[in-house]
């Protein structure tokens, strides 16, 4: 059976930026938690931060590749330049889905490592633009599929195409 990493934060461990957690509560996530399915992970703990820590946008207005590949910055809203760390943090999560072979992750909306579908825009300004976090990015990039907390519908769809897996979802 495929595992799935999921952010810890949507395991409701209070690990994001302002010391919180974003506890996902679904009956499907709680149904692959007993299958002993999900490996727990935060990327930018995993790399050295502490919480709680400044907030942090991908700037100029890009996503993780451009980080990844075309030297876009990570920079706190303390001006401080944390590239390198989200980077470290990307590689640290994709060496742990590979070594528990996930094949999926759901990682958090939003977050400049996590985001799948949508990020800050880099003004600290609470606008977001559509793109992918550092570690969403690397992780889809390396052939994991990426969901986020909203997308637990589509995984489930995903997953019944796995032969693997034998007790299909249930609704959320
Ligand atoms: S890096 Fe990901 S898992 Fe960690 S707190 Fe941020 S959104 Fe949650």
């Amino acid at each position: 059976m495929k595992k799935i990493l999921l952010s810890a934060c949507l395991a409701g461990f209070p690990v994001r930026y302002n010391g919180s957690a974003k506890t996902l509560v679904s009956k499907q996530l709680a149904r692959w938690r007993r299958q002993n399915r999900l490996v727990i992970f935060c990327p930018e703990l995993a790399a050295g931060f502490r919480t709680p820590r400044p907030a942090a946008e991908i700037q100029p207005s890009l996503h993780g590749h451009a980080v990844i590949t075309q030297g876009a910055r990570v920079i706190e809203a303390t001006g401080e330049d944390v590239t390198e760390r989200y980077i470290l943090a990307a590689w640290l999560t994709l060496e742990m889905a590979q070594q528990h072979n996930c094949q999926f992750a759901i990682l958090t909306e939003g977050s400049p490592s996590c985001g799948s579908n949508m990020i800050y825009s880099g003004g600290f300004n609470g606008s977001k633009i559509a793109g992918m976090g550092v570690t969403a990015e690397l992780l889809t990039h390396n052939g994991i599929e990426v969901f986020s907390e909203h997308n637990i519908a589509q995984l489930c769809t995903r997953l019944a195409r796995e032969k693997s897996d034998d007790i299909p979802c249930t609704s959320r």
